[in-house]
């Protein structure tokens, strides 16, 4: 178990399972310690990750997560054909569904922040109904900055073992990284648009699409609105393939030559 680095960004080889396990430690550290230290998952796509590519401070802040996980098939591709690599996707909303299904075996309590108001009560009902998770909390994603002290202060007051942040990427792992020192959370995931479908508000690509590695077909027909942030995933293809000649042609460069044979000899 480790990392790989793929296009300049530090992403974890684990499989949901194993994931799922470093987590808990992570929490049981916080818990038993009782120290401040906030762990950030990032669940990375292509398309951040392309973005990442030409925006240094979101390259850093992927960087200096305690983990971050190949969200999308973009990731899983470029892991195959960069590192040689058969990886597992660790998709934000797996992930998220995952812990919180074992959220009351375990004794976690979770907070969920982001969305619309409305929605994070609505998927943590949901939770609460499906897996009996242990929903300490929730507020919408579209406070002032005014009202910031306010949220976090809520936050440590409710005391989640698992904040997950709903606020779209980047701008979660921006706002993890900004508040890192005030929040008393140990584990902190960016988890994107999940809040949106475990409030049953948007419907997630059905299992065929997510077995093909096209996920992202179905989020464009749903919403296609997208279309232009999308435009990263063919370009994050090119770049993968163009990064892949690179490698091969700078590994046949070091290959040993052969020694010419000295006539004579
Ligand atoms: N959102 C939010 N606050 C904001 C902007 C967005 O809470 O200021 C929420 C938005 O309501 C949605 C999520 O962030 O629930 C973004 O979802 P999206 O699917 O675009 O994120 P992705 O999964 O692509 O990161």
């Amino acid at each position: 178990m480790g990392t790989m680095d793929i296009l300049g960004a530090k992403i974890s080889d684990m499989d949901m399972v194993e994931t799922v396990c470093a987590l808990a430690a992570y929490i049981d550290v916080g818990r038993r310690e009782e120290t401040d230290r906030l762990h950030h998952i990032v669940t990375l796509n292509a398309e951040i990750l392309y973005r990442a590519q030409t925006e240094p401070k979101l390259m850093e802040v992927i960087n200096n997560a305690a983990l971050v996980t190949a969200d999308g098939s973009g990731i899983v591709l470029a892991a195959d054909k960069l590192c040689g690599q058969k990886i597992e996707r660790v998709t934000g909303i797996d992930l998220m569904t995952e812990l919180c299904r074992r959220s009351s075996s375990c004794g976690w309590k979770v907070y969920l922040l982001g969305a619309a108001p409305g929605v994070a009560e609505a998927a943590a009902q949901n939770l609460i109904e499906q897996y009996g998770t242990q929903v300490v909390g929730w507020h919408d994603g579209y406070f002032t900055p005014e009202e910031q002290a306010w949220v976090i202060g809520e936050i440590n007051e409710k005391k989640p073992d698992i904040l997950f942040v709903g606020l779209g990427a980047p701008r979660q792992e921006f706002w993890i990284t900004e508040n890192k020192s005030k929040l008393r959370v140990p584990l902190a995931i960016g988890v994107g648009g999940c809040f949106d479908v475990i409030s049953g508000n948007l419907q997630r690509a059905p299992k065929a699409f997510q077995k093909m590695g096209i996920e992202w077909l179905w989020r464009l027909l749903k919403e296609p609105w997208r279309y232009k942030r999308m435009m990263a995933l063919p370009k994050f293809v090119l770049l993968v393939n163009r990064e892949a000649r690179r490698k091969k042609m700078l590994a046949a460069e070091n290959q040993p030559q052969p020694k010419k044979k000295v006539r004579g000899k």
